[in-house]
C-alpha cells in the first residue's frame, strides 16, 4: 500500500483488520540455521584441508589463503542453487548505518539461451559496486567512484528467501580503491583483532600461554514500536521522518505501568512468532521477546555472539523485523523517539570478552586467581571508559538518539560506570590497600589473593547508568534502537586494546623488576582506581545532582550530537585508533563528516515536513473550526443571545501564533547554510530545532481545542493503543 490516507479511513481500516497467521506446524528448532552456509554445511561440502583453513579463520581471525576461495565458491554456489537461489549479492554496511546489497544473477543470458555464470573464488573474494552514491565523508573523490567489497570469511553466507526467487547473500567489507574503510564492518574486524592481541598478552601474564584469540561478544537488546500501517500512512511525518513531529501526549501514557511484561496482543504475538522463525532460519538466535515500558513498545533480544557476527545478525534482524511487521499490516518503528513524551527505544549492547578455552573473562569466577584476572580486565574497562567516555558518547550520536541522551530520558549523556555494590566494595578495598600501605584488616593481604568469591548475580540493578556491570558482562545502554552496533563495539574494542596494553606494560615492568604477580596486580589496579575511579557512579543518573557532581568530577556531558561527534577527531582518539590500526585520522574525519551531514539533513527534513503539515493540515483544521465557532456566534447573536465566545478568542489567538511560528520556521529553513557539515549541524541545532519545536508547541495545543472530527492526524491514543 502506498500514498496517504485520511485519519477517518485509517481508523476504519484498523478496527476492521483481521489477523491471518500462517499457522506453522514445523518445530521451531528444526528451522535453525536452515538458510546458512554454516560450518556444518561447509564440513560436508568442502575438502578437509579447505574446511580446516576456513574454520581456523573464523575461530582465530587468521588470514585465509585466497587460493582456497575457489573451493568455497563452488561449494557455496552449488548449495545456494540447490536452495533455489537465482542471484548472489555482496552485502555490505556503508556509513549510513544501513545494509546495502548488490545483486548479480547466477545466470548469464547469451545468444544460445541462458547459461550458468562463472562464480569462482575471485567473484566471492571481491565485488565492485558502483559506490558513488554511498556517503564517504570525502574519502573518495567522485572522479574515482570505485569501491570494493571483500568477502568476510568470518561471517557466514546465507539465503534470503523471496517467493519469486532466492538470493545468496555474502557478507563483505566495503573499502575504497585506496584501501580506506567506507563501511562499518572493516573497523569492527580491525578493532577485534587489536583487542585480541592485547588481551592475549595480558592472559599470558596470568599463565595462559596457549591462547590463540580473545573475542569480544555482543548481545543487543532491541527495543521497537509497532503501529498499524494505516496510521503510518495517515501521518506524513512518520512517512518522511519515522517519528511524529506533532501530537499531544496521550491521556493514558505509561503512568499505569501496565504494559511492561503485560500480555502480548494476538496480532503482535503472531508477528513475533513469525519473526523468530525467520531469524532462526538465518541462524540468528532470537531468544527473548516481551512488551516494553511504553504502550505499543516491545523488545527482542538474541543470545550473544562474537561481536562481528552479532553485528551482521543485528543488521539482518532490523531488516527482517520491518519486513515481517508488514505481513501483519504493521510498521515496525526503530526510531529512537517516535512519540514525544513516551518512552524512547534503545539498543542495549551487552558485551564481554572471552574464548572457547577460558570462557567469559568478565565472569568473576570463584577462585581468587580467577578473581584477580577478572579484576584486571575490569580495571582495564574502568580506565578505558574514564579516558574515552567522550568517544563512547560520539559513537552513539545521531539526531534521533539525541532525543534520548541528554534529554530527560535514559540514559544520561554523561558516560559513567555502574559496578554494583559488591564489585565497588572490592575496588574500594584495592584503593585503600595501597593508600594505607597496610594489610587493612587482613582483607587484601598481598593484593587480591584473599578476596571472597564474587557472585555472578549482583542483587542490584541500576537502570539509569549508561555503562553497567551486570554480573558477567557490561551493558552499554546508550546506543539507539536504529543504530548499527558497529560504532559502539569499535569504540569499546579499541579503548580496551589501549587499556589492556597499558596494564600489560605496567605489569610486565613490575614483574621484570622481580615483583610477584599479586603485588604487581594490586599496585597497578590501585593506580587505576585512584586515577580513574571518578568514572564510577552507582547512584541515580537522572538526578540533577549527578549533572553537577559529574561536572565536578571532570566527566564530560555532551548533550547533543554537535557537541559529541568532534570527539572522533580529538588528538587522543586519533592517537589510539592509529596506534592499533583501527581507523586512520582521515577515516575518522570522514566518519565525523558523514555523521554531521546526516544530522543536519535529518533536522532539515523534519523542519520542512513540520512546516508543510502545519500549513496544509493543521492550519486548515483550525480555520475550519474557527469558521464553525464564528458561525455559531453569529447565529446566536441573530437569535438575540449575546454569548461571550472565549473559545473563539483563544482559537483565533493560537491560529495567529501558529502562523507566526511557521513564518519563522520557513525563514530558518531558507537560511540554512554553513561552510562545513559541522557549521550546518550547528545551525540546525541552534536555529531549526527551536523553530520546529515552536510550531509543534502551538499545534499540540490546538489539538486539545479543535473539534476531534476536524483533526487530521491520528492521535497518540489511537496509534499507541489500537493494534
Ligand atoms: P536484561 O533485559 O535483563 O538486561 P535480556 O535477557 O533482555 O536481559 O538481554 C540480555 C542480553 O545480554 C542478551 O542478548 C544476552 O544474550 C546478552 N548476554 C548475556 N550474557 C552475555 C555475555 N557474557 N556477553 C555478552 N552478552 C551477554
Ligand atoms: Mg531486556
Amino acid at each position: 500500500m502506498s500514498g496517504s490516507m485520511s485519519r477517518r479511513q485509517a481508523i476504519e481500516a484498523v478496527t476492521t483488520y483481521e489477523v491471518s497467521a500462517p499457522g506453522f506446524t514445523e518445530p521451531l528448532a528444526d528451522t535453525f540455521g536452515r538458510n546458512v552456509f554454516s560450518l556444518s554445511v561447509m564440513k560436508k561440502r568442502l575438502p578437509k584441508h579447505v574446511f580446516k583453513a576456513v574454520a581456523a579463520t573464523i575461530d582465530t581471525g587468521c588470514p585465509l589463503d585466497p587460493t582456497l576461495a575457489d573451493y568455497v565458491a563452488v561449494a557455496m554456489k552449488d548449495w545456494a542453487i540447490e536452495k533455489g537461489a537465482t542471484h548472489y549479492a555482496h552485502v555490505f554496511y556503508p556509513l549510513t548505518g544501513f545494509t546495502a546489497e548488490k545483486h548479480d544473477s547466477f545466470l548469464e543470458p547469451d545468444s544460445s539461451g541462458a547459461s550458468l555464470a562463472e562464480f569462482a573464488g575471485k567473484t566471492l573474494l571481491q565485488g565492485e559496486p558502483d559506490a558513488s552514491s554511498f556517503p564517504n565523508g570525502g574519502l573518495r573523490g567522485t572522479f574515482e567512484a570505485r569501491g570494493y567489497t571483500g568477502w568476510d570469511v568470518t561471517s557466514p553466507a546465507y539465503i534470503l528467501e523471496n517467493p519469486n526467487g532466492n538470493t545468496l547473500c555474502i557478507p563483505t567489507i566495503f573499502i575504497s580503491w585506496t584501501g580506506e574503510a567506507l563501511d562499518k564492518k572493516t573497523p569492527l574486524l580491525r578493532s577485534q583483532q587489536a583487542m585480541s592481541k592485547q588481551a592475549m598478552r595480558l592472559l599470558k601474564l596470568f599463565g595462559h600461554e596457549d591462547v590463540d584469540t580473545v573475542v569480544s561478544y555482543a548481545g543487543a537488546e532491541q527495543e521497537y514500536f509497532l503501529i498499524d500501517e494505516h496510521f503510518f500512512y495517515a501521518r506524513p511525518d512518520l512517512m518522511t521522518s519515522n517519528r511524529t513531529l506533532f501530537g499531544a501526549p496521550p491521556s493514558k501514557g505509561q503512568e499505569f505501568d501496565d504494559h511492561y511484561f503485560g500480555a502480548i496482543p494476538e496480532r503482535v504475538l503472531s508477528f513475533m512468532i513469525e519473526l523468530d522463525r525467520e531469524l532462526f532460519k538465518q541462524g540468528i538466535p532470537a531468544k527473548t521477546r516481551h512488551n516494553e515500558v511504553a504502550p505499543g513498545q516491545f523488545e527482542i533480544a538474541p543470545v550473544f555472539e562474537r561481536s562481528v557476527l552479532a553485528h551482521d545478525h543485528q543488521q539482518l534482524m532490523m531488516t527482517t523485523m520491518k519486513a515481517v511487521a508488514e505481513k501483519y499490516g504493521m510498521k515496525c518503528l526503530l526510531h529512537e523517539k517516535p512519540f514525544s513524551g513516551v518512552n524512547g527505544s534503545g539498543k542495549h549492547v551487552n558485551f564481554s570478552l572471552g574464548n572457547a578455552n577460558q570462557g567469559n573473562l568478565l565472569n568473576p569466577g570463584d577462585t581468587p586467581h580467577e578473581n584477580m584476572q577478572f579484576l584486571t580486565f575490569c580495571g582495564a574497562i574502568i580506565r578505558a571508559v574514564h579516558l574515552y567516555g567522550g568517544l563512547l558518547r560520539a559513537a552513539v550520536a545521531s539526531a534521533s538518539n539525541d532525543h534520548r541522551l541528554g534529554a530527560n530520558e535514559a540514559p544520561p549523556a554523561i558516560i559513567s560506570i555502574f559496578l554494583g555494590e559488591q564489585l565497588m566494595d572490592v575496588f574500594e578495598q584495592i584503593a585503600k590497600g595501597g593508600a594505607t600501605g597496610s594489610k587493612a584488616a587482613g582483607v587484601l593481604e598481598l593484593g587480591v589473593d584473599t578476596l571472597p568469591p564474587l557472585k555472578a548475580d549482583p542483587g542490584d540493578r541500576n537502570r539509569t547508568s549508561p555503562f553497567a556491570f551486570t554480573g558477567n558482562r557490561f551493558e552499554y545502554r546508550a546506543p539507539g534502537s536504529n543504530q548499527s552496533i558497529s560504532d559502539p563495539m569499535v569504540a569499546i574494542n579499541t579503548i580496551l586494546a589501549d587499556s589492556i596494553d597499558h596494564i600489560s606494560t605496567e605489569l610486565e615492568k613490575l614483574l621484570a623488576d622481580g615483583a610477584d604477580l599479586n603485588d604487581a596486580v594490586q599496585k597497578v589496579l590501585q593506580e587505576i582506581i585512584n586515577a580513574h575511579g571518578a568514572v564510577i557512579f552507582n547512584g541515580n543518573g537522572y538526578s540533577d545532582q549527578w549533572q553537577e557532581e559529574a561536572a565536578a568530577r571532570g566527566l564530560k556531558n555532551l548533550r547533543t550530537t554537535v557537541d559529541a561527534v568532534t570527539e572522533y577527531t580529538s588528538d587522543d582518539v586519533i592517537e589510539i585508533f592509529e596506534k592499533y590500526g583501527v581507523l586512520s585520522a582521515r577515516e575518522l574525519e570522514a566518519r565525523e563528516d558523514v555523521i554531521f551531514e546526516y544530522y543536519a539533513l535529518t533536522i532539515l527534513v523534519e523542519a520542512k515536513e513540520t512546516s508543510e503539515i502545519a500549513k496544509t493540515m493543521i492550519m486548515p483544521a483550525a480555520i475550519r473550526y474557527q469558521g464553525e465557532l464564528a458561525g455559531t456566534a453569529a447565529s446566536l447573536k441573530m437569535a438575540g443571545i449575546e454569548s461571550p465566545t472565549p473559545l473563539l478568542g483563544e482559537l483565533t489567538e493560537l491560529i495567529s501564533r501558529l502562523h507566526d511560528a511557521v513564518v519563522s520556521l520557513d525563514e530558518g529553513i531558507a537560511g540554512m547554510h554553513g561552510d562545513s557539515t559541522y557549521e550546518e549541524s550547528k545551525y540546525a541545532l541552534e536555529t531549526l530545532i527551536p523553530a520546529t519545536a515552536a510550531v509543534r508547541e502551538v499545534a499540540d495545543t490546538l489539538e486539545g481545542i479543535v473539534a476531534d472530527d476536524l483533526w487530521p492526524l491520528p492521535t497518540y491514543n489511537e496509534m499507541l493503543t489500537i493494534l
